[in-house]
């Protein structure tokens, strides 16, 4: 409508500028910029009080972290080279697999909160399989206990892509402890950010010299060297990850807030289906929200809601949309019709605008253009 100013999909969590100047202001002394300093370090600490987990390495994204664990723990070094994860996820996770040399194999999602299924992964598991990496999808936890004994019982490690579940806290295991690694994004658009920025959680501290070594170009601080990457955390980064850390508990209440007005306007509407946060015992993140739509019950379709929910100023997103396996780089590798549950939701699944700094004005014009959309 013409005067309404347009809804984002998702905002960046930021502090003050004066907050983030005092935590930089520092640097301008030490003249220590990057390479692991006093920022990188005090930010590490703290990300390993808050995540409950003895061991965090920050990287500088997310998804260098998830490569590099999975370089890290030498996956395909004994010719297993199986890979067993889930299609209905970002880009990232199916790509740093291929990166690191090793062959994705898709494996079916549970149609309640769209996260891998274990049934469906032993199905899958062959003498080449090496590993599992399934998603804590919109911060729906995996079951873990289910993939944890498929991993002990063939030898398998199980490798998480956590980047969805910063903050999310269970009534048992730590999220960051569970499996052989995790990984997080600092993403700007995650719900705890560091501009760009990402780290491997883990509980073995043998892998920190294995992770850090590859972090560093593979130096090993001696003469010595293999092929490593590059992906340290800058000072710059940790400082604005000290600052937001500060105030994320406060962003998720915040969120939280959003989210239950979003519930009170859509929960009973015939054809909209909530599928993140419902998991019993959990506290969940509210990174995103995610509704997914039955057009026969609910009137429209989800490319048509999209559409009429743009001309109005609000951006959604089809998040995930299609299935990584539908992408035409591993056409004739991969099948997208082996996972169905994981293609219609992809059909069907909108993120609804979600941050901190979402308004319940802005949450009342979202839900009512989102029912407007129905013929
Ligand atoms: C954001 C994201 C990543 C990548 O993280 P970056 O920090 O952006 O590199 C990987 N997997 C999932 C599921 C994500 O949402």
């Amino acid at each position: 409508m013409a005067g309404q100013e347009p809804i984002p999909v998702t905002r960046s969590s930021m502090p003050t500028p004066e907050e983030y100047f005092a935590e930089i202001a520092p640097l301008w002394e030490s003249r220590w910029l990057t390479n692991c300093g006093a920022k990188h370090q005090e930010l590490q600490s703290k990300l390993e009080e808050y995540l409950e987990v003895p061991n965090v390495s920050p990287f500088t994204n997310g998804h260098i972290a998830l490569e590099t664990a999975l370089q890290a723990l030498e996956l395909g070094k004994d010719g297993r080279d199986e890979v067993i994860t889930t299609p209905f996820t970002f880009a990232s996770t199916t790509s740093a697999i291929v990166r690191s040399g090793l062959k994705p194999v898709m494996a079916d999602v549970k149609p309640g909160d769209c996260t891998i299924d274990p049934e469906k992964v032993e199905a899958l598991v062959t003498e080449r399989t090496c590993a599992i990496v399934p998603v804590h999808v919109y911060g729906n936890i995996c079951d873990n206990d289910a993939l944890t004994a498929i991993a002990n019982r063939h030898g398998l490690r199980l490798v998480y892509d956590a980047a969805h579940a910063f903050g999310v806290r269970t009534q048992e295991t730590p999220v960051a402890a569970m499996g052989d690694a995790s990984m997080f994004s600092f993403h700007a658009t995650k719900v705890f950010n560091t501009v760009e920025g990402g780290a491997v959680c883990y509980t073995d501290d043998v892998l920190r010299a294995k992770l850090e070594q590859r972090r560093n170009f593979g130096l090993d601080g001696e003469d010595e060297a293999f092929a490593g990457g590059n992906g340290k955390m800058s000072e710059f980064h940790a400082a604005m990850g000290v600052c937001n850390l500060r105030h994320v508990e406060g962003e998720i209440a915040r969120r939280a807030a959003t989210d239950a007005r979003y519930r009170e306007r859509l929960s009973g509407i015939p054809g909209i289906r909530f599928v993140a946060g419902n998991q019993p015992g959990i506290r969940w993140n509210r990174s995103y929200e995610p509704v997914v739509i039955d057009p026969k019950a609910f009137g429209a379709t989800r490319d048509e809601v999209f559409s009429a929910l743009g001309e109005q100023g609000i951006l959604t997103r089809k998040y995930f949309y299609p299935c990584t396996n539908e992408f035409s780089c591993y056409e004739g590798m991969l099948d997208p019709k082996a996972t169905p549950i994981a293609h219609k939701l992809a059909q069907n699944v909108l993120c609804l605008p979600m941050y901190a700094d979402l308004t319940e004005a802005d949450v009342d014009r979202v839900c009512g253009a989102l029912l407007d959309s129905r013929s």
